[in-house]
């Protein structure tokens, strides 16, 4: 069933920077808005610090997990999925109004690791799907008020044009209306919604969260905040050691006992602290983005896959990544996982949890 859908292949000599099949049709407000936002930055003599910060949860770094720069690896990639693979849905997947992605890259280039894949968001769609994956959950995160409901438009219609993607919602934690932005992004479609600490500078038991989290619960919506307290920086606007700990998303899970929520990159750097939250609450749920790739300089907790994997969700972090499109899913086969717990990590999880449709 998944590789009749497959598209030819492209060689992996081909250069990356692969031609559009075709320009989305952004509305002129959402391209003014990108625009402004991006020259009030370069006016405001800040530059793209705040973009920056955007991908500083993902790059940079505590001192003890990576070392600056990180460099990119040069190893050899997949032309598609192994063919004896159950479906796979990457979980894990950023897309971005092109101009927002270019500073992205511009960020990584300088402060963080060679980019591999830069690619826009019609080109990171088909780059994944036309190798065999299955089904992407797109995600993004707004930084300053006002953003949210023009990206969160953005992303509407890029999902109204491939069926094979689930969008996921963003607002800014305090901004106004927030539950209002929310709820308009769920009538356009999008599903579930998705907030970032680090970039967001908030607490998950901070006041502000608690209309984000009613809204999730009333329209019946998952959850997926990086919550976890790395990889910090000194240069970031926020410390997340301060926003950041295992203790508040278990308030969370407490207070909000029908709201599932997932917390990426299997928490890090708190594993023992997750891993336990993990037995102990059914509507939590963790993602493997990039933890288990053998890049950072961490222990993966692999025991989590084997006490939770009906808990567990595969995802990449692509196009943003410095390695190999399908390096983490390598790693994770060569852990031998028996075959229900990889159907589950690569499928099942993410379906129940985005209520994405098996067929
Ligand atoms: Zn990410």
């Amino acid at each position: 069933m998944m590789h009749a859908q497959l598209t030819p292949l492209i060689e992996p000599s081909t250069p990356l920077l692969l031609p559009s099949p075709k320009r989305l049709p952004a509305t002129k407000d959402l391209n003014d808005i990108i625009q402004a936002f991006l020259e009030a930055e370069e006016a405001s003599g800040l530059g793209h610090r705040d973009i920056a910060a955007c991908v500083r949860c993902m790059a940079s770094s505590a001192r003890d997990l990576l070392t600056h720069p990180m460099l990119g690896l040069e190893d050899p990639e997949g032309r598609a999925l192994p063919s004896d693979l159950p479906p796979v849905i990457d979980a894990h997947v950023h897309l971005f109004p092109d101009r927002i992605f270019e500073a992205l890259w511009r960020w990584f280039g300088r402060h963080g690791w060679p980019i591999r894949y830069p690619l826009h968001s019609p080109q990171v769609i088909e780059f994944l799907l036309s190798r065999g994956v299955h089904h992407l959950v797109a995600l993004h995160y707004a930084h300053k008020p006002g953003l949210a409901a023009w990206m969160n438009q953005y992303m509407a219609s890029l999902c109204q044009q491939e069926p094979r993607l689930t969008c996921v919602a963003t607002v800014l934690p305090g901004e106004p209306n927030a539950s209002l932005i929310l709820e308009e992004a769920f009538a356009l479609g999008l599903r579930g919604v998705k907030l970032h600490c680090h970039v967001q500078c908030f607490s998950p038991d901070a006041p502000e969260m608690h209309v984000i989290y009613e809204t999730c619960v009333k329209h019946n919506q998952p959850l997926i905040m990086h919550a976890g307290r790395e990889p910090k920086s000194p240069a970031y606007p926020c410390d997340p050691h301060l926003l950041c700990h295992v203790s508040r998303i278990e308030r969370v899970l407490l207070d909000y006992p029908t709201l599932q929520l997932c917390v990426p990159h299997l928490g890090v750097d708190e594993f023992d602290g997750y891993a336990d939250l993990l037995e102990r609450f059914d509507h939590l749920w963790l993602d493997t983005t990039m933890v288990l790739a053998d890049y950072f300089p961490v222990a993966p907790p692999i025991s989590m896959l084997n006490r939770r994997p009906d808990r567990l969700l595969y995802g990449t972090d692509f196009p943003n990544i410095p390695y190999a499109w399908d390096r983490e899913i390598r790693h994770l086969l060569a852990m031998n996982l028996p075959a229900e717990t990889l159907h589950a990590l690569f499928f099942q999880n993410a379906a129940r949890f985005y209520q994405i449709p098996h067929a």
